[in-house]
């Protein structure tokens, strides 16, 4: 009997033992956390208890949910109240969630059984669940909210053998290991908090090289978390307030499209690449967002899939509040409450593979590609991150953090450090959303252009250029009242800031909302880059009040060299990237270029100098999101004269229509790929970009056209009216 590691086929070996993520009180945030930042060590101590208790391993592919059927009865519990239960003392948002799952009043339903929050995490060991377990041990749920426990050997040796019961009871007999490999993408990337689907329990681990070298997406991560907490401890010090550390919480809103199964099998391309790289727009797109400003259709699969989805997350302790529809026809998103950044990422993952798994059994796929269509919206992942102490003090909610700190300059300073980070890390947030989709996907009216710059509002940038000029005092927030003008209907309270989703960083209220982050992004590099260049901030700031300068004197001066990264204008005006470009901000089009900035001197610097990643190590990372651009380019060149051979000129011969084109076009994509593996990876990816976003789009116009000339009977190929328009094609 062996352990199989589930999602890799790197040549390296999972790390027995990683104890050194970063410590502290995590009680105040999720068990989630605890469980994440210490599964290196499942993967030494769990592993070895099953295997004694001859529990069998298996890939994740044989794994079957035990059951699918939605409980009976909505339960009247909230979500935040259930979460809260399972999680001691949580941060997350308020419990004003009502019962999330309840459809609106249903007339004709396929099968409308609301979600239920009974069984709330039930099947993920934590909270709640872990703590019969963990007493039969000797122990409580609090043993693992410190992290450190994973240092002490015979306290890990019982909570192994807590949560081979737990699985054990809970219909388990395999096990395997999750984790997130480098350039990882939707379906790559799984790991989590220790959960269980049908036979299997999933346990979390980290990736590294028989060196030591991280290979994976997480271990930068949690040191970069361990960097911001440990510089932004410092500059409270500084500043003469002592925290416990610090911590990065982030929501992630997760668009993605379903698409009828039976089309879906009917396009080669977005079965081997995710996206269509041929297709004719039909008469209708997005134009009056009928499909954005209506309701989830009750009478169609997606509800009832999308239902379960929610149901299957509530499993395992995934707290997935939000369902919506999105811009595009078939479009939708998921979003769920806020938490610790590093469970948030598992979680996302978690869900992303719930809904790829659940999304068949309604006659549907999951499509969590950047841009599966062209000429309607793309999907993304919005990023809203802020940061807290870790005893929950908001650091970016100016009025809380003022009086937790009892004293108004710690936020205009914390404001100074993350725009300085922003203005002289740009390139890095940039290269951190460089997905291949995310090619077509920045500057196209539908998400933020590749120019990184802030949104903070009027309200707030007024307030930080008058503190940076000298007029010192506290920041409050103004409000205006909006009135209906209607009688019976109250006025409306409007915060300071307007949400500006032209940009892509702004400040949204207590948070930033990094929207350019593309949808099927493992966010752990966006994260580990923001983590980053707020510590190097932080640290900047500290280094400087303890050699004697005031925290506002270095606050303004920072604001004086980097506040020009603050754009509250039109993110979307085509102007604007010219003159970003002229003011110096991170004005980066290709995403192949951003991934080639990785390696600039400031940047190695920046993640070596705080123990993040080696220059070794950030080499070796470029150099694998170069060759995983290679590979998806190549991927979608071959699909794309698969499909003309197979179906375009056939369908052309048929009807009679002239095909000498797609001949011409195959055999110079064909020598275009030639030159791509003759090149190095650096020139390759940078080739490979202009074939796919040049010579592809090209040859696809002259396709395209083909598709409107040929009888659809003689089309074989799965149309857009096909793929897009659920609501109007099914029953
Ligand atoms: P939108 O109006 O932008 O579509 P949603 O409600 O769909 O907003 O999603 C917003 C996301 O931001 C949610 O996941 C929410 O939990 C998260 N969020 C809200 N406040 C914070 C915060 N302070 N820090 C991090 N994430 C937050
Ligand atoms: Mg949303």
């Amino acid at each position: 009997m062996s352990d199989v590691d589930v999602g890799s086929n790197h040549d390296a070996k999972t790390l027995a033992s990683i104890a050194g993520s970063e410590t502290g009180n995590y009680q105040e945030i999720s068990t989630q956390f605890v469980l994440t930042s210490v599964l290196g060590f499942f993967t030494a101590v769990l592993v070895a208890s099953l295997k004694r208790a001859k529990m069998g391993c298996g890939m994740s592919k044989s794994t079957q949910a035990a059951s699918y059927a939605p409980a009976p009865s909505p339960s009247p519990t909230t979500l935040g109240n259930m979460h809260a239960n399972l999680l001691p003392k949580p941060v997350y948002e308020s419990s004003s969630v009502t019962q999330p799952a309840a459809p609106a009043v249903p007339t004709t339903t396929k099968s409308l059984t609301p979600a239920t929050l009974d069984g709330y995490g039930e099947n993920a060991f934590w909270g709640a669940s872990a703590e019969k377990y963990l007493v039969k041990q000797g122990l409580t749920t609090d043993t693992l909210r410190d992290p450190m426990w994973v240092k002490d050997m015979a306290l890990a040796d019982k909570i192994a053998a807590a949560v081979l019961e737990w699985a054990v009871d809970h219909g388990a007999n395999t096990f395997c290991h999750w984790f997130q490999p480098m350039c990882a993408t939707s379906r790559h990337g799984q790991t989590g908090q220790i959960w269980l689907r049908g036979d299997s329990i999933f346990i979390p681990a980290c990736f590294v090289a028989y060196t030591g070298k991280a290979l994976d997406e997480k271990i930068p991560l949690l040191r970069a978390e361990q960097a911001m907490s440990r510089e932004g401890t410092r500059l409270f010090k500084a500043l003469g307030h002592s925290i416990d550390g610090l911590l990065t919480n982030i929501g992630l809103e997760q668009e993605l499209f379903f698409i009828p199964s039976d089309a879906y099998y009917k396009r080669p391309d977005l079965q081997m690449c995710g996206r269509t790289v041929l297709g004719r727009s039909p008469a209708l797109g997005q134009e009056g967002s009928t499909h954005y400003m209506a309701p989830i259709n009750t009478t169609k699969s997606v509800f009832p899939c999308m239902q379960e989805i929610q149901q299957e997350c509530y499993k395992v302790g995934i707290p997935l509040k939000t369902r919506h529809r999105e811009v595009a026809p078939n479009q939708y998103e998921f979003a769920p409450m806020f938490g610790h950044v590093v469970g948030q990422i598992d979680q996302n993952l978690v869900a992303m593979q719930l809904a790829a798994e659940i999304a068949p059994k309604h006659g549907l796929r999951a499509l969590f590609h950047e841009k599966p269509f062209q000429g309607v919206n793309g999907s993304g992942k919005h990023n809203n991150w802020s940061l807290s102490t870790k005893c929950g003090a908001q650091l970016l909610n100016p009025e809380e953090i003022t009086k937790r700190m009892g004293d108004f300059k710690v936020f205009p300073i914390v404001m100074a450090a993350l725009i300085s980070g922003v203005d002289k890390y740009g390139d890095l947030m940039r290269m951190a959303i460089a997905s291949p989709g995310n090619d077509f996907r920045l500057g196209a009216m539908e998400a933020p252009p590749a120019v990184i710059s802030m949104y903070l509002g009027e309200d707030m940038t007024k307030y930080l250029t008058k503190f940076m000029n000298g007029e010192v005092m506290e920041y409050i927030p103004s409000t205006t009242d909006i009135d209906l003008g209607v009688s019976y209907c109250p006025k409306v309270t409007a915060p300071a800031e307007d949400r500006n989703r032209t940009s892509p960083f702004p400040y949204g209220g207590h948070r930033f909302e990094f929207r350019a982050v593309g949808s099927s992004q493992n966010v752990s590099m966006v994260n580990t880059v923001l983590a980053a260049l707020a510590a190097r901030q932080f640290k900047e700031i500290a280094d400087r009040v303890e050699a004697g300068e005031s925290g506002v004197a270095v606050a303004q001066s920072l604001l004086k060299k980097h506040m020009k990264s603050v754009f509250n204008g039109d993110g979307y005006d085509p102007g604007w990237p010219v003159k970003a470009r002229k003011d110096g901000l991170w004005v980066v089009e290709s995403g192949v270029d951003a991934i080639k900035m990785f390696t600039d001197a400031k940047n190695t610097e920046l993640f070596s100098s705080l123990q993040i990643l080696t220059p070794e190590e950030v080499t070796a990372r470029q150099e694998c999101m170069l060759a995983h651009y290679i590979l998806t380019v190549e991927t979608e060149v071959l699909c794309m004269i698969d499909m003309i051979k197979q179906h375009i000129i056939p369908s052309c011969k048929k009807a009679g229509v002239d095909d000498s084109a797609c001949t011409t076009a195959m055999s110079e994509m064909e020598s275009a790929l030639k030159a791509v593996h003759a090149a190095s990876t650096a020139d390759g990816a940078t080739m490979c970009r202009t074939l796919r976003l040049e010579k592809m789009r090209t040859v696809r116009a002259g396709i395209d056209e083909l598709e409107g000339i040929i009888p659809a009977e003689m089309w074989t190929l799965g149309t857009y009216k096909e793929l897009m328009f659920i609501d109007e094609n099914s029953d």
